[in-house]
């Protein structure tokens, strides 16, 4: 049996899953481990390239989409065909550093830990605002929501099988792994490590793909928004309702005639905007209910070198 199952998520990877294979062979010298690449829905060369490393090594493994279904998704089916007592979770771009991985198995090994993941303290080579946002992004996630996600946790982490078991367990359709990792719990240890840059390709994060993916992430893991919405439909309702009866008082006081049109307007659009605010945050989660009641696949295989049981 294959002691380390190392699952890759690649998209439009062609350059670096050549690259990434001969540094793992390197630091892994010795092992008895597998490598499974998968592809999600490529435009480029990637599955032609992990192919040709899969005709001349053996413990190549490979799951190729029949479309883009994104990292999530790929993290899944990697994880679902992973045979190893122990699995890591690694980038391709070689900014998750394979010099590491001796030090996490090590660390794992020693068996007081089931999951030893790593955390970057720098965002060196990043863009002061995606460094913000994403600051941001965490103090808000852990404020409103139950789970605590360790800022600067990465995706690169070994776990052990009881841990891959649990994260199988939750077949959901909308999958944001660092919440259902943290949410499984489990005892973790944390390796810090400074920020890499990509070895070949580019990133395909856009500022609004991550803003998108921290909408995601808070839908899937909390209903607070929904409770702030009505709370501030509670508040503006009491503010308006005193102020009613403050002009009603005003006028039968000393008989003002109702002015302040400009105030109306304000109001009107002020709680129009709120309503819309809030219909979205609604309409968000039945989305998401939605999706999730059609039982779809999370991905589909288009071809594999991996035999089905
Ligand atoms: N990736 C993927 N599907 C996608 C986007 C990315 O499998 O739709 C893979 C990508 O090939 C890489 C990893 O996920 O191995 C991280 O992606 P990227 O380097 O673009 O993200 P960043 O490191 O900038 O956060
Ligand atoms: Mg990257």
């Amino acid at each position: 049996m294959t002691v380390l199952s190392i699952v890759v998520p690649c998209f439009n990877e062609e350059e670096s899953v050549g690259i990434f294979l001969d540094e793992i062979q390197k630091v892994l010298a010795g092992h008895d481990f597998e490598v499974i690449y998968i592809n999600d829905g490529s435009s480029d060369n990637t599955l032609k390239n992990i192919k040709n490393l899969a005709d001349s090594n053996p413990n190549v493994k490979y799951i190729s989409f029949s479309r883009n279904f994104g990292k999530e998704a790929a993290i899944y089916a990697g994880l679902s065909n992973a045979t190893g007592d122990l699995v890591c979770l690694m980038d391709v771009d070689l900014q998750h550093p394979p010099s590491m991985l001796p030090e996490m198995l090590e660390t794992i090994s020693r068996g007081d830990v089931d999951v030893v993941a790593a955390r970057r303290t720098t965002r060196k080579g990043e863009g002061r605002f995606k460094s913000w946002a994403s600051h941001m992004f965490y103090k808000v996630f852990n404020r409103i929501s139950d789970l605590e996600l360790v800022e600067g946790a990465t995706d690169y982490r070994v776990m052990k099988r009881t841990v891959v078991d649990s994260i199988l367990q939750l077949s959901e359709y909308n999958r944001f792994s660092k919440g259902l990792f943290q949410w499984v719990g489990f005892e973790t240890e944390w390796i810090s490590y400074e920020n890499v840059e990509r070895v070949a390709g580019e990133t395909t994060w856009s500022v609004w793909g991550l803003f998108k993916y921290s909408i995601e992430a808070i839908v899937a893991f909390t209903s607070i928004p929904l409770s702030i919405s009505t709370l501030l439909g509670t508040v503006f309702s009491a503010v308006a309702f005193f102020y009613m009866l403050f002009i009603v008082a005003k006028y039968l006081l000393y008989s003002d005639s109702v002015q302040g049109f400009a105030t109306i307007m304000c109001a009107i659009l002020f709680l129009g905007g709120i309503q819309l605010l809030s219909i979205g945050i609604l309409g968000k989660y039945l989305e998401k209910t939605y999706l999730e009641s059609k039982h779809r696949p999370v991905f589909i295989v288009k071809e594999s070198n991996i035999d089905e049981e």
